[in-house]
């Protein structure tokens, strides 16, 4: 089982220079959030709160809290507390806490290279905004991060971990950049065969898939809706295609292939539960949330497969960073 945070004897020799050392952060301060929950449609709440150095990303449960106290109202955003992972990625604990769709906020989190934060939600799915990460990567960009006094770590991919599914497939390869290169093919038009082939360095998470919004199709919102799912999708957080092919949204697209870059945004998102930054390339042939789980429990069942690195200024420099 991999530790986030090494002992100090794995990393003897390696703390020497500590001047070219990158250290965690967290957020400047609080922040709040509002907005809607996709399947419920009801209003959430989140309040995001600097953490200290180790801790990691965390939500909590505030509606919770008074039935459950607040250790069990608590879930850490990490890989192991995936339960589930059909249309979007819920995290949870054994004792009914769960957070679904955390999805694109992981991904803002991840782009803007935040290690620690505590986030209270009053809700069981984080608001969708507008179906993309950029109303969080506004929110936390907006007030800044602090840095901690402690060294920040990545995952070095050391060889090639693969999962497949048919034609899905899922991998994790060594790379000196932090990239993704993720392929779609949709039978409809209106989507087709489209691939993002990028690396997602310094500020480019932001500039190249924040604003890259979900989407789905008309006749699949009209059956979620019919059983009292999607409640709160609409043409304000989704792109929707019709039954001919045709975008439905008034505005078209905000990328000719804002799909694909879409999925390249959820894969940053759920490989953000690995919990410290990738140093490798992620490759996606019709990823999901299913997908991208599963090659991260395949990583960190190879110990041979990854290495904890501290990062140096040098290597912050090939991951996600502030844009
Ligand atoms: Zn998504």
């Amino acid at each position: 089982m991999y530790m986030l945070q090494p002992t100090s004897s794995e990393l003897k020799g390696d703390l020497t220079a500590t001047e070219s050392l990158v250290r965690q952060n967290t957020l400047g301060e609080t922040v709040r959030v509002d907005g809607i929950g996709l399947h419920k449609g009801t209003p959430v709440t989140l309040v995001m709160h600097p953490a200290p150095a180790g801790h990691g990303i965390v939500f909590r449960r505030v509606d919770l809290v008074d039935a459950l106290g607040v250790a069990k109202a608590t879930v850490a955003a990490r890989f192991d507390t995936v339960t589930e992972t059909t249309m979007c990625t819920t995290i949870g604990n054994d004792h009914g806490a769960s957070i679904a769709t955390i999805e694109h906020l992981m991904a803002a989190i991840a782009g803007l290279a935040i290690d620690n934060l505590l986030i209270e939600i009053d809700g069981p799915e984080v608001p969708m905004m507008d179906g993309s990460s950029a109303a969080f990567v506004d929110a936390l960009s907006k007030v800044g991060l602090k840095s901690l006094d402690a060294p920040r770590y990545a995952i070095r991919i050391l060889k090639p971990v693969k999962v497949e599914d048919g034609e899905k497939i899922t991998a994790l390869v060594p790379a000196d950049t932090f990239s993704v290169d993720v392929a779609i093919d949709f039978t409809c038009e209106a989507i087709g065969q489209q691939r993002a082939n990028m690396p997602l360095m310094n500020g480019q998470f932001c500039a190249e898939l924040s604003r890259a919004r979900t989407f789905g199709f008309r006749k699949d919102v009209d059956m979620l809706q019919s059983i009292g799912l999607a409640l709160g999708g609409s043409l304000d957080n989704a792109i929707v295609i019709d039954e001919d092919d045709s975008i439905m949204n008034e505005d078209g697209l905000r990328f000719d292939d804002e799909f694909v870059r879409h999925k390249a945004l959820d894969a940053v998102g759920d490989l953000a539960l690995a919990g410290a930054p990738i140093l490798g390339r992620f490759e996606g042939n019709r990823p999901g949330h299913d997908m991208n789980n599963r090659v991260l429990h395949a990583l960190f069942a190879d110990e041979s497969a990854y290495e904890l690195v501290p990062v140096t200024d040098e290597l912050g420099l090939r991951l996600p960073g502030l844009c």
